[in-house]
This record gives C-alpha cells, structure tokens and sequence, in this order.
C-alpha cells in the first residue's frame, strides 16, 4: 500500500542511520481490514526491507493461517518503529513518535481498518499514548479486550507479541494469545456499533424527580465532592447526576437546603428503586454523612461486577472500563486534576477551583453526568453478559 510522504521528516528520530533498509513501509493487501501494529523490524526484517519475516513472523504467520487469515494478503502490517533499533532494544517514545506522524497516522488516511491488532506493549503504546490520559499500565491489563474505539471506527484488539510467546514457552500464554487472534478475527465480521450520545439535563429545580418516583424502577447516580472522605470536617457533596435510562442523565449542584434536596433524597430511599453506581460505597457513604439518609436498595456495583467479569487488577475503574466497552478513550482529563488532593487522603481538592472558571460548572456537570450515563450503560451489559436476568433468584 502506499504512504504519503508529507509531514515530520524521519532524520529527526535518527534510527535510520544504523540500518540496511530505511523505515519499512505498511506491507500487505489488507483484504480483511485487519490493521497489525507490531514493535519494530528485527534482523531479518531489516535485510529483506519486509515486516515479519523472522521467527515471530513465521508464529504470526502460521497462527493466523489457523484462523482463517493470511498476514500478507488480509492484513496491512506496520511497526511502532519502522526502522530497527540497534542491539534489537526497544523503541524509544520519541522514535515512536517521529514514525507516528510519518507513517502511522497516515495510513489511516488510505486504508480504513475495521480491526486493529496491537501487538504488545510498545505497540499498545504507539497507538494508545497520545490519546490515553494517564500511565497505560501493563499489557496484561489490556490483552484480550476488543475495544469498539469510537475514534478509528475500528475494533482494536490488544495482545501479546509473538516474540514473548516465544520467549516464555507457555502452553497457557499461548492458548490465550491464539484466543484474542480468534476474537480479532472474528470482529472482522462485526458491524460496529452504533452508539447514541446522551441527552444531558442540567437543572436547578429538581423538583422534576418527583413524577419520575412513580413509574421507574432503576437508577445510576454519582456525585462529586470536595475530597474522598465524607466525614472529614467541612467536605461536602457539591453536585450529582442521576441516568434512569440509557438516552437521557440529569446533573445538578447540590442544594443548599434539605426542601430542595428532598425530591433527590426521597429517590434515594424509595425502596421500590433499585441504585447502581460505580463503586457503590463511595455514593452511600456520602449519602449517609452529608445528606443524612441511608440508600435504599442497592442493585448493582459496576465496579464490583466488572472485578466479577475480569478480575485483572488494574481494570475495574469506570475510565477504563468506558473505553474497553464503549469506545471512548477520554471524557475526563480536562477535569481529573481539580478533583485530586495535594493535601492526602483526607485533604481537599480543587473542586472549587474549577467552580470559580468560566464554564468551570457546566464542564464538571457534564463531565458528573456522563459517569452516570456510563455507570447506567455498563450496568446494564455486564448484567446482559452475566445473564442476570435469566439467573433463578
Ligand atoms: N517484530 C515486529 O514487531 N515487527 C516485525 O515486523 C517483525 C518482528
């Protein structure tokens, strides 16, 4: 496939002084839209001018021939690095970043992959870093995942290298890596999901929660707060969002007075409701010290159920979780930092900080109601996934 030229020059990384074949173009025919992302061309990729044509090539090779794929035919390969770093060590950022905007953010523009395989951690890295808000953990945390990524309209599907099977000898590390192959493959023949955005509701008067009491039977809320611990001396709850259905959340700051706070509170102990949020202590404890009422019929823990359906460390937090499930890899960033402390556990935030910016409010309503919305809609596919519905108790 061909490559614009345009853009950052290579000389800026400097890895091409060291090899025999200047950065190694995408190779492939990409029949299946099957994007592969690998490391970095090894010996005998760089003598020959070709992706995959060593030892872990020939295991790619031959694992995706059991699935059906041919590597050269049906995929498009490219590296995070396309010229081989010298002693065979690991790409640096920057390298990865000069052959990003030279090479991989330029195919996107040619070839429209419908799934992506990452394969390992320096790929993941090449992929996801400029996006990905925070430290990416490690591979074993994102393996297996087929991430439905709004951004590329793609499924990407991290996993092993197929260096590292090789080098552990595993009967199960190789079984599972031929499993994420498998669903990688079969997600060629996935439409991609259409995701409706939610209708965020911001109001005053909340009031409106009244006529819902009678005919809803469920709801996701969140709040956010000037710290972690509700019984620390002067935190408060300073605002919240409620999601009854998966279209449309409601957010609002928390007033000041109980009569105006009683159409939320009467919600939260109307037994007939069954609550979900994510990690549900947080919410109740909150609940229980600042509004002075306990919730009445806690239904679902997306963070409990996600450890539940993957008990990975490192996955369970609503962030990740939204992205590996739903495709958004960050509706947070902008406002995670007003609501760290510098001052510890028991100390403030910055919340107030941002309530004092112009549009500081409405950004962290928003942001308040769509964990709501994403505590709503992952609830509602983990309890699909369990078939909780169908469970006889
Ligand atoms: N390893 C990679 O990551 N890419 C190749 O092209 C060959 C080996």
């Amino acid at each position: 496939m061909k490559v614009k030229k345009e853009g950052l020059s290579c000389i800026s990384c400097g890895l091409h002084e060291g090899v025999a074949s200047h950065k190694i173009l995408p190779h492939g025919h990409g029949k299946k839209g099957i994007l592969i992302i690998g490391e970095a061309p090894g010996t005998v990729e760089d003598r020959r001018n070709l992706p995959w044509q060593g030892q872990s090539g020939r295991l790619l090779e031959k694992t995706l021939a059991q699935l059906g794929v041919n590597l050269f035919e049906d995929c498009v390969s490219v590296n995070a690095v396309n010229c081989r770093p010298p002693n065979n060590r690991a790409p640096k950022p920057f390298e990865m970043d000069c052959c990003r905007a030279v090479v991989l953010n330029n195919i996107f523009e040619t070839f429209k992959p419908k799934v992506i395989i990452l394969l390992g951690s320096i790929a993941l890295q090449s992929f996801m870093s400029p996006r990905w808000p925070s430290d990416l953990g490690a591979i074993a945390k994102w393996r297996g995942w087929c991430i439905p990524d709004r951004d590329y309209k793609a499924f990407v599907i991290p996993t092993y290298h197929p260096s590292y099977i090789l080098r552990i000898d595993s009967r199960e590390a190789n079984t599972v890596w031929k499993q994420d192959l498998e669903k990688a493959v079969e997600a060629v023949g996935k439409p991609f999901p259409r995701f409706q955005e939610p209708t965020i509701e911001i109001i005053e008067d909340l009031s409106i929660f009244n006529d819902a009491e009678n005919h809803i039977d469920e709801m996701a809320f969140d709040y956010e707060t000037t710290g972690l611990k509700s019984q620390g001396k002067g935190h408060r709850i300073v605002c919240a969002s409620v999601a009854f259905n998966s279209t449309k959340v409601f957010a609002f700051m928390m007033p000041d007075t109980k009569l105006e706070r009683k159409p939320f509170v009467d919600l939260l102990t109307n037994p007939s409701i069954g609550k979900m949020a994510h990690n549900m202590k947080f919410e109740h404890a909150w609940t229980l010290n600042r509004l002075k009422v306990e919730v009445q019929n806690w239904h679902w823990d997306s963070m409990i159920a996600a450890h539940n359906l993957d008990n990975r460390s490192g996955v369970t937090g609503l962030k990740f979780q939204t992205y590996v499930n739903f495709g958004v890899i960050d509706y947070s960033s902008e406002i995670t930092p007003y609501l760290r402390s510098d001052s510890g556990g028991n100390g403030f935030n910055k919340i107030y900080e941002l309530l004092e910016q112009e549009g500081g409010p409405e950004k962290l309503l928003k942001y308040c109601a769509l964990d709501s919305h994403y505590e709503y809609i992952l609830a509602q596919k983990q309890m699909d996934e369990m078939n909780y519905n169908d469970l006889p108790f």
